[in-house]
């Protein structure tokens, strides 16, 4: 039988459990560059532009071919079984198995448009998405010169506003944006193409964000079943570092690219934020450094590094991660003198994906706050979860610094319930010591909050679950600035 979104979307298909049911919608690949793809998410909506996902996980279902299928950009019709999902760790709610394709495509509602086929033509790794390909980016990049305003969500409107105090920037403490990391396809590489960056910000009103470059991408992969990366093998030497050179390289091409500035110190960011969607340049893993300590020299003054995140998906040269078994004891010495230039030079020492142990010695190390800048509370994390407790929280906090609450739909259905989960993280360290770390396009699932033009509705649903408009705007980018100001200077 044909089913259509309204009853996905209100739970009437809770019924069709175990049937077959015959349904329409855009294909959305969590692998844009694949030629065939078997496990992708079907969504009502058209994807509005490269690389967006549905931003309410109740407006798509995860979908399993029978047999694997070429990406497609125009609507399709698929017959398959439907499934419920009970407590699916992704956040799903229903999954369509044994599927196949239908022989005539047909668009729910709406006629697929030619901006929706450019659009989703970028989604798909066809298209460069460069300027004057996609009309609504152009639209936006003429407006460069415009401070960034939050827009007021069709979604909301019943929903409380939130008025970002005079002066106040909003920040990202964790993002991929744009696309920035290189494809773990050696053939695709360095010539992934971009998506735009600066015009979703500017939508949302995001005016920064650290920009992260991932330095262990070619050794790391995907492991048990799609649900988490775990590296594969040794890098060879010189491997990571020439990565890491790789990486810088293509942040500062998509800064270029989205005529967006970097924030390299207190002045700058006090003068850049408030005029346009800017950039701190960010790295995830201190993998590039392949135990160099006089590299975090060279990254800071050749790249305009700001802030550098220690480990990630691989135990490096500077110590443990939640993910793998202990090799180090938490931070090793190479660790300390890391941190230690860091703070000597300038930089934001993040300490996301670390061990416990890691994060204590760390913590004895710095002499500047601490930032952990994607995760969210756990009462008992299991065994590799890059959750924390509440005394894995207390020791940034311990420190005066930030810890980014992470949009996972492992963690959070969807965005107010994340916002109770900002609560939680609040009610243990102190709203001062809680900010955002969304990880853009850094998910395998995609998270609750997945665009910048979400901001505005993750505002309302933290004033929603209790925040003063000024607690809002300190979670927001605030807090994150204070340890920025400290540790950069
Ligand atoms: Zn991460
Ligand atoms: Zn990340």
């Amino acid at each position: 039988m044909q089913i259509d979104w309204p009853s996905i979307q209100t739970g009437r298909a809770d019924t069709l459990h175990g049937t077959t049911v015959d349904i329409s919608g855009w294909m959305i690949p969590l692998d844009p560059q694949a030629d065939t793809v078997d496990y992708f998410l079907l969504s009502a909506d058209e994807p509005c532009c490269g690389g967006c996902v549905p931003r309410n996980p109740l407006t798509s279902i995860e979908v399993q071919m029978a047999a694997p299928l070429a990406p497609h950009a125009q609507a399709l019709a698929l017959r398959g079984r439907l499934l419920r999902l009970l407590d699916d760790p992704a956040g799903w709610r229903y999954r369509l198995v044994d599927a196949l394709p239908l022989d005539r495509p047909q668009a729910p509602q709406r006629r697929f448009s030619r901006r929706a086929f450019l659009a989703s033509g970028a989604a798909l790794g066809l298209t460069a998405c460069a300027p004057g390909h996609f009309a609504g980016y152009t639209e936006a990049r003429a407006e460069t010169a415009q401070p960034a305003q939050p827009v007021q969500s069709a979604q909301s409107e019943a929903a409380p506003g939130w008025q970002a105090p005079t002066g106040m920037l909003t920040i990202d403490m964790h993002s991929h944006a744009g696309r920035v990391i290189v494809s773990r396809k050696p053939a695709i590489g360095a010539n992934r193409p971009f998506v735009p960056l600066a015009a979703p910000m500017r939508a949302g009103g995001m005016n920064v964000i650290c920009l992260a470059i991932v330095t262990d991408t070619t050794v790391t992969r995907v492991a048990d079943n799609r649900k988490r990366f775990e590296a594969w093998r040794e890098p060879e030497p010189g491997e990571l570092y020439a990565l890491g050179q790789t990486e810088f390289q293509r942040a500062h091409q998509l800064i270029a690219r989205e005529q967006m500035q970097v924030a390299t110190d207190t002045a700058s960011l006090t003068k850049l934020g408030p005029l346009g969607p800017s950039v701190i340049i960010s790295a995830e893993g201190g993998d590039f450094l392949e135990g160099h300590v006089d590299r975090v020299d060279e990254a800071y003054t050749q790249h305009q590094l700001r802030h550098l995140q220690l480990t990630h998906y691989r135990v490096n040269e500077l110590g443990d991660i939640q993910t793998e078994p202990p090799v180090h004891g938490g931070l090793t010495d190479i660790g300390v003198h890391v941190v230690q230039r860091c703070n000597a030079l300038g930089i934001v020492v993040d300490v996301a994906h670390g061990t416990y142990a890691l994060v204590k010695r760390a913590a004895d190390t710095s002499t500047k706050p601490l930032v952990l800048s994607h995760s969210a509370l756990a009462t008992h994390p299991g065994a590799r979860s890059r959750l924390i407790t509440p005394d894995h929280a207390r020791v940034i906090a311990g420190t005066g610094g930030v810890i980014g609450v992470w949009p996972s739909s492992g963690t959070f259905r969807d965005l107010h319930a994340m916002a109770e989960g900002v609560k939680r993280m609040a009610d243990v360290v102190g709203v001062e010591h809680v900010g955002l770390g969304t990880d853009m396009l850094g998910f395998i699932s995609p998270p609750v909050f997945r665009s910048y033009e979400q901001l505005p509705d993750l505002a309302s649903a933290l004033l929603l679950a209790g925040f003063s408009q000024a607690e809002v705007g300190a979670i927001l980018g605030g807090n994150y600035r204070r340890v920025f100001e400290a540790s950069v200077g």
